[in-house]
């Protein structure tokens, strides 16, 4: 009850904007159900007309001597049945055999009609709900601060927006519709035995508690192996994306082997979950079975004893299958509300997750950028290790200040800062003399361009790929932009030029023609602010030679941020702010802080730049 209570409050929200399908699937639901009685009921005039014996001629009014102890609704009922259904041994009129020729067709197909329009409205809610939740999730996890990306797994989120949802969708689809049909042809099928005859039906009954113990005992295991089998699940998938999103690595050290064990020992183990739930789940069907046997014997002798007819027999022996059919069904039904509900916590855990940086009350408007930026007494740590310390750093409009620092030094988590990945633990970052928060992080980034070390390169064309620097690009910006980024050379090489196929499915660039790419998306952003982190590192020096002239235009007239380990890289920079375990330890221009003979110089020295054109033996991470 717990867990449909839970998946019912979940989902509302969602099938709600289907709920007239809803409410049809829920109707034609219950016209299966109770159709059942009416099948029944049938079967039983049909056969007691067909019995012969007491075909004697009956008054119109008088009740029938073959249902004795019927309850009451005789009188026109009787005299419908006795119009319209011929006896066996009597001339049918012609009204009556277009009754039992077109009859039992009408009847059968109110019945099944209802089970065809409860099952397709209500798979047609099920899919509906389970793609807008999909893409609900989807934009949720975009959303989420990039620390919660650091944390989770891969496969853990793709199982949250494929298999939850999936479950969800099974759920909404199977589950609603027997929830609905299987309760009332239960209760229809009991009440009109009840009212054929009570005793028998109590006594038959007796037997129904019993079908709730294996119920609720085998419910609980099936829900332990389900849970067991969704954790291997998102462990099985996070291994999968791991390996092949790494499988250089993995190819290059041998590691296939390892690999694929651990997969088979995982594939083992969610064997044995899904066998033990199938176990439970599977074996309740059996032993309702053989329970409602019990009562089909227990039937049986009472009806011997107390001498009631074969006609009513036959109706009881149907109709206890009719009943306990579907109590099968809704034993199967609870273990897969108890699955349901494991993910549904799943996507009710991501979608309660806080998101990015959130706007405070949809923020200050901003226009353009005039002033500048201004670090003061900035910290972050990320997660009880500090990483930047009290930072103060001013950078006016139009400067371009270098950043440089040992790997680790904090300097890349102090442009994410920037570019507002997350917020400082302490301090305030300004922009125009506007505290960051208070403006909207779209705004904020609007005004910035990233160029880093790794290029992504999407699933798309050349000129695709250029166009997410700016959205509304025009075809000729985007050319403009190429030709700037020193990128039209090789583009043009390409087989079908700016419309060649980039990415998984397409042509593959070297490291400087993705770089190049790179910068021609920060020209057709425009952006004033031009972020660089360690954009040529990855590159061999003749690559680096070219890219730099690149970026050394795309850096005239804007104010730049720029990462470098390399420090030559820096040379042009007007300041050089030099990041030490989280601290900003020097600052000045490259000369000054070479002839300053400090840590940058120390660096310098290790890269065989400077006056000392030797390589220090200690400095082996350069
Ligand atoms: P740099 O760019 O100077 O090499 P980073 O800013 O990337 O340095 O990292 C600074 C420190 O923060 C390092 O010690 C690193 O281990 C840690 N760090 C970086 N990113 C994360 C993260 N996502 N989660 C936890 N620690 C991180
Ligand atoms: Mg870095």
């Amino acid at each position: 009850m717990e867990q449909i209570r839970r998946i019912a409050l979940f989902s509302w929200p969602w099938v709600r904007r289907y709920r007239l399908r809803l409410l049809g699937a829920l109707l034609a639901g219950a016209v299966f159900g109770v159709s059942n009685a009416g099948v029944l009921w049938l079967t039983r005039t049909i056969l007691e007309r067909l019995g012969g014996e007491e075909a004697q001629m009956v008054e119109q009014d008088a009740p029938a001597p073959s249902a004795p102890r019927e309850a009451a609704p005789t009188g026109w009922m009787e005299a419908q049945v006795e119009k319209w259904i011929p006896r066996k041994g009597t001339m049918a009129t012609i009204p009556q055999m277009l009754v039992v020729i077109l009859g039992l067709p009408l009847l059968v197909s109110i019945r099944s009609g209802g089970e065809f329009l409860s099952a397709y409205w209500m798979s047609w809610v099920g899919e509906r709900v389970v793609n807008d939740l999909r893409v609900v999730v989807l934009d949720k996890l975009s959303k989420l601060p990039l620390v919660y990306f650091d944390q989770a797994k891969m496969g853990d989120m793709i199982t949250r927006i494929n298999g939850d949802t999936l479950m969800l969708q099974n759920c909404i689809t199977h589950g609603v519709k027997h929830s609905v049909t299987d309760p009332v042809t239960i209760v229809a099928v009991f009440t009109y035995l009840v009212f054929m005859d009570w005793q028998l039906m109590l006594s038959v009954a007796v037997l129904l508690p019993g079908c709730l113990v294996p119920l609720i005992l085998f419910g609980r295991r099936a829900r332990i192996a389900s849970a067991n089998r969704v954790r291997t699940n998102v462990l099985q998938s996070s291994l999968l994306v791991e390996m092949l999103s790494a499988i250089r690595v993995v190819k290059a050290y041998c590691l296939e082997q390892r690999e694929v064990e651990r997969f088979r020992s995982l594939s083992r183990q969610l064997f044995s979950h899904t066998m033990r739930g199938v176990r439970s789940q599977e074996i309740v069907g059996p032993i309702i079975e053989t329970l409602s046997m019990v009562a089909v014997g227990t039937l049986i002798l009472i009806v011997i004893r107390t001498e009631r007819e074969v006609p009513e027999l036959i109706t009881f022996f149907v109709g206890l299958i009719m009943f306990y059919m579907p109590i099968k069904k809704l034993a199967k039904l609870h273990v897969l509300f108890e699955q349901t509900s494991i993910g549904v916590g799943r996507l009710e855990d991501i979608l309660a997750e806080e998101p990015e940086v959130r706007d405070l009350h949809q923020g200050r408007p901003i226009n353009g950028f005039r002033e500048g930026l201004r670090f003061r007494g900035v910290s972050y740590a990320y997660r009880e290790e500090p990483v930047l310390h009290d930072i103060d750093l001013d950078i006016p409009r139009g400067t371009r200040l270098g950043i440089a620092g040992e790997s680790g030094s904090g300097k890349t988590t102090l442009i994410h800062l920037l570019l507002r990945f997350f917020e400082p633990d302490r301090g305030r970052i300004l922009l125009d003399g506007i505290d960051m928060r208070e403006l909207r992080v779209k705004d904020c980034r609007d005004l910035m361009a990233l160029v880093g070390q790794d290029v992504v390169v999407f699933d798309q064309s050349v000129l695709e790929n250029i166009r997410c620097g700016r959205l509304d690009a025009s075809r000729a910006e985007i050319l403009d932009a190429a030709r700037q980024a020193h990128a039209t050379g090789f583009i043009h090489e390409l087989e079908q030029g700016f419309d060649t196929w980039l990415g998984e499915r397409g042509v593959s660039l070297s490291g400087g023609q993705r770089q190049r790419i790179a910068i021609a998306r920060a020209f057709v952003r425009n952006a004033p602010i031009l972020v660089l982190d360690e954009a040529t590192a990855a590159l061999d020096a003749r690559s680096e030679a070219e890219v730099q002239v690149a970026i050394d235009e795309l850096a005239s007239n804007r104010t730049v941020i720029c990462i470098a380990h390399r420090l030559s890289t820096l040379r042009s920079m007007d300041r050089i702010v030099v990041l030490d375990r989280g601290r900003i330890r020097e600052e000045g221009t490259y000369e000054e802080l070479l002839a300053r003979n400090g840590v940058f110089a120390a660096m310098a020295r290790r890269q065989g730049i400077g006056e000392a054109n030797r390589i220090d033996p200690g400095g082996t991470d350069s």
